[in-house]
């Protein structure tokens, strides 16, 4: 005891249709962590429940939260806003729990100002049609339209482009081995990043300028 890792704050961030889920599925079953659950203004889809995949609110309700800083960040995405409840990410912290944020690029960036101790992860799809092809199925499961399916895809590119500021950077392509460069990102980060190099945004330069290049 005494040398245990402080509790850290991880923000990571994939584009919508990257197949995240599943990876932070496994995450979950490894460490013992506070999974952030957002507020946002977008309709639940099939199968989402409130209060356990979001707190499905409304635009008065975000608005309100937003004025009286219940959020730590917000952001609009896709015609919708999305916020991090602020209490629960403090509390969790400074009980000594590690807090995962899975939030989008803007809001990720104002947490890092906040906290610049925070570990900032982006996962990149190992193409940007993999993630066209994943929306297409998923919409089809959900009932969304191609114009919502427009309005996602276009904020992929952009997304992308802000991945060489994370901190860390890693390909969700095999899921076997995205599993273990999750597992160990999250393990080293949390004894202070020695051994990640080859997951800093330097090192994975080459890898996002490909996927970027082949968008
Ligand atoms: P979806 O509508 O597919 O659940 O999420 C759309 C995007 O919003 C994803 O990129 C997701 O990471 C992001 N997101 C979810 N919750 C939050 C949040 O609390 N704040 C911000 N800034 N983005 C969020």
């Amino acid at each position: 005891m005494g040398n245990e890792a402080k509790a850290k704050l991880f923000v990571i961030s994939a584009p919508s249709g990257c197949g995240k889920g599943t990876l932070l599925n496994e995450l979950s079953k490894r460490f013992d962590y506070y999974y952030s659950i957002s507020c946002t203004t977008r309709k639940p889809r099939e199968g989402e429940v409130d209060k356990v995949h979001y707190f499905f609110i409304t635009d008065d309700e975000f608005k309100a939260l937003a004025d009286s800083e219940g959020f730590l960040e917000y952001a609009d995405f896709s015609d919708h806003s999305y916020g991090t409840p602020r209490k629960p990410v403090e509390e969790n912290l400074s009980e000594g729990r590690d807090v995962l944020l899975e939030i989008e690029p803007n809001g990720a960036f104002q947490v890092k100002k906040k906290r610049p101790d925070a570990v900032m992860l982006f996962i990149l799809p190992p193409s940007v049609a993999s993630i066209e092809r994943r929306l297409r199925r998923r919409a089809l499961e959900s009932g969304e339209t191609e114009e919502q399916i427009q309005a996602r895809l276009k904020t992929v590119v952009p997304d992308i482009e802000r991945a060489y500021d994370y901190d860390y950077v890693m390909v969700n392509g095999d899921l076997d081995k995205a599993v273990e460069d999750l597992v160990k990102i999250y393990r080293l980060a949390k004894e202070g990043g020695a051994g990640l190099e080859e997951f800093s945004a330097a090192n994975m330069k080459e890898t996002i300028d490909e996927v970027l290049e082949n968008a």
